[in-house]
């Protein structure tokens, strides 16, 4: 039995995760579930599965969720704040962590995760653009595995099974182009945010969806795939493939390329990083070559999708010019979420933080959420 402990558990990956454990209920049990504030269905999921500990951001909600499992046996202890967290990624009990939490308030929990030797199935990719370089090597230090959730990097993974001396001599990261694939800037600039929240392809939770349309999410998993894979920024080719059947490929030295094709379904990647290295069956829909019409490509615009360019030139300057990319990102979203701001001002935000930041080289986690802090602090100051 592999016991799985879930940080973000009411988002579109911890449901998702949820949905893997119940249909392996012989394989797989939950130890541990959190979210932020959604108790209504943390409560739910505590019902049904039973976790021994719940962590919930959000201090309040936690005492009434409390309040409100009173009658549960065996009994859920419920924790809160960043120490609940760490206390959920620490727990004795789990064998592996899904980090499923949107944002850069995973890399503490995670961290310690790996320092207490669980093994982490990672979607929460913030944590790896802003600290890949602390994360990947204390991986290895502590004999843990990083297994990828996030789809193009599951597929990279898995087209890299058995090739571990080969060499890589290019990754293909497939993209779908989000719902403005072919758009000029001119026509981004009346985008509104219910368009935006629309991806063709993916359902997905909000965050990352309007990361899709900003090309900024491709950006992000550039830099994702740099520290799970080993390879130089170079070495990675950004295709657009908008159908998202091909979730990406690698190619060889001798010319070789492996790709990795499926429909779109995230519990394939969480079911692959929970029973790694073994496939099991999946109940869900199936490519059907005889009526799969195309499979096109082409190249991405990268002057128009500047979340692209951004990322290439954060990972070439490294040190903490990452996490300013992914901090002044995850701030302009959040303000375009709510309304507060155009879609190109998501650009404008992300290029005023990182031509305004003086780089530091190899940061800590207290320089890394120091750095977070200075970008949140420049866009309240520039656009208030
Ligand atoms: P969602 O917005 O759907 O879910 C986010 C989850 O994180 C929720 O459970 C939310 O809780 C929780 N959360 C947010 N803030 C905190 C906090 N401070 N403390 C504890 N929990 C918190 O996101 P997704 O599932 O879409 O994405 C999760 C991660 O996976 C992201 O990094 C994303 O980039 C990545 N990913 C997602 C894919 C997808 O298909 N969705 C595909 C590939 C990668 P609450 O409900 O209370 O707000
Ligand atoms: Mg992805």
């Amino acid at each position: 039995m592999k016991k799985v402990a879930i940080l973000g558990s009411t988002g579109s990956i911890g449901t998702q995760t949820l949905d893997v454990v119940s249909a392996n209920p012989d394989d797989l049990e939950v130890v541990a579930i959190s979210a932020s504030s959604n108790i209504k269905m943390l409560e739910e999921q505590i019902r049904q599965f039973h976790p021994r500990l719940c962590a919930v951001y959000n201090e309040d909600k936690a005492k009434e969720l409390e309040a409100n499992i009173k009658d549960v046996t065996p009994a859920c202890r419920i924790v809160s704040g960043m120490d609940g967290l760490i206390e959920l990624a620490v727990m004795e009990e789990s064998d592996i962590i899904i980090t499923a939490v949107v944002g850069m308030i995973g890399i503490v929990p995670t961290i310690e995760a790996i320092k207490a030797g669980k093994d982490i199935g990672l979607a929460n990719k913030e944590t790896l653009v802003t600290a890949g370089h602390i994360i990947m090597p204390l991986a290895k230090e502590k004999g843990v595995s990083i297994l990828p959730v996030d789809s193009e990097h599951s597929a990279i993974f898995q087209c890299l099974n058995g090739e571990r001396d080969n060499h890589i001599s290019k990754i293909l990261l497939t993209a779908s182009g989000g719902p403005f694939r072919g758009m000029t800037r001119e026509q981004l600039s009346g985008v509104t945010l219910e368009m935006a929240l629309k991806h063709p392809n993916w359902s997905m939770g909000r965050k990352i969806t309007i990361d899709s349309s900003t090309m900024v999410n491709k950006g992000l998993e550039v830099i994702e795939a740099k520290w799970l894979f080993g390879v130089e920024p170079s070495q990675i080719e950004v295709v657009v493939q908008p159908q998202s059947i091909i979730h990406s490929m690698v190619e060889f030295d001798d010319g070789a390329v492996m790709a990795q094709l499926g429909t779109p379904d995230m519990r394939l990647p969480i079911q692959y990083a929970l029973y790694y290295p073994k496939r099991i069956f999946l109940d869900g829909k199936r490519l059907d070559f005889s009526t799969l019409s195309e499979i096109t490509f082409s190249k991405p615009d990268p002057d128009t999708f500047l979340g692209l360019r951004f990322a290439y030139s954060a990972i070439e300057t490294g040190g903490s010019m990452p996490t300013v990319f992914n901090a002044a990102n995850e701030c302009a979203v959040a303000r375009f979420l709510d309304g507060k701001i155009r879609f190109l001002e998501i650009y404008e935000m992300i290029d005023y933080c990182m031509k305004n930041h003086k780089n530091i080289d190899n940061p800590d986690v207290a320089q890394i959420l120091e750095t977070e802090k200075w970008v949140y602090d420049s866009i309240e100051s520039r656009w208030n």
